[in-house]
């Protein structure tokens, strides 16, 4: 092989390793865009009567996380069953949030497996759908716990970000935006969402602002099981 035969199938085999790595780089892009779950606890009826309505005008799917005993509580202030049959005719995801929303570190095993496996076959029967994702009550797990939660469910929820009614609100937002360029999922964490929220709830106008600032950031917004779903 003369010496520039041997240059040129060098340049070649060069070339050729740039339109490789060119390539892997760009679908690695397309394989980790970030997703967004917004995730609503506890099932208030605010839930139904204001965030759903607002979820709709955005065209964002959510997931809420509903304890057994409350919607069947009869309780004004909590979503009933039919309540929760809308939110899930709107495209919403429900997932398990327990029987009774206690700790359950030091449960028996009988308990625990009612609190985390009967209140999915509960929540199932109920509503007539599958449910796969599983929410543990003040973030409070064990080995234990977290091993039955992933025998029976494909999606838990840790506590990622919480919001209080006093959380900084473009902290949030600085939080959403680095997860979009990192091409990581992010969680957010609500209760109550209202004009007059206690310490755990999120006021209307607050709701709002976050909302601008998924829609400013791109990122897509998805159910707790369809982000997960997307990886
Ligand atoms: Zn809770």
């Amino acid at each position: 092989m003369s010496m520039k035969i041997k240059k040129q199938a060098i340049l070649l085999s060069l070339v050729f390793i740039l339109i490789i790595f060119i390539f892997n780089i760009v679908q690695q892009k397309d394989t980790s865009q970030s997703c967004l779950s917004l995730t609503f606890d506890d099932g208030y009826k605010t839930d139904y009567s204001t965030v759903v309505p607002l979820l709709k005008e955005n065209d964002f799917k959510a997931t809420f996380f509903l304890i057994t005993s409350y919607y069947k509580s009869g309780q004004s202030y909590l979503l009933n069953k039919s309540d929760i049959k809308e939110i899930i005719q709107e495209g919403h995801e429900i997932g398990s949030h327990t029987i009774s929303h206690l700790y359950l570190d030091n449960m028996s095993t009988e308990e625990i497996y009612q609190e985390i496996v009967a209140s999915k076959i509960n929540m199932e029967e109920d509503f007539n759908i599958s449910i796969s994702s599983f929410a543990f009550p003040y973030s409070d797990y064990n080995r234990r716990t977290l091993n039955l939660a992933r025998e029976h469910y494909d999606n838990i929820r840790f506590h990622d970000y919480a919001l209080t009614n006093e959380t900084d609100i473009d902290k949030i937002c600085t939080k959403i935006n680095k997860a979009q360029k990192k091409g990581k999922n992010i969680v957010i964490l609500f209760h109550d969402i209202s004009e007059t929220p206690n310490y755990w709830g999120t006021s209307i106008e607050n709701f709002e602002k976050i909302i601008d600032c998924i829609r400013k950031s791109n990122i897509i917004v998805d159910t707790l099981d369809g982000c997960n779903n997307r990886k």
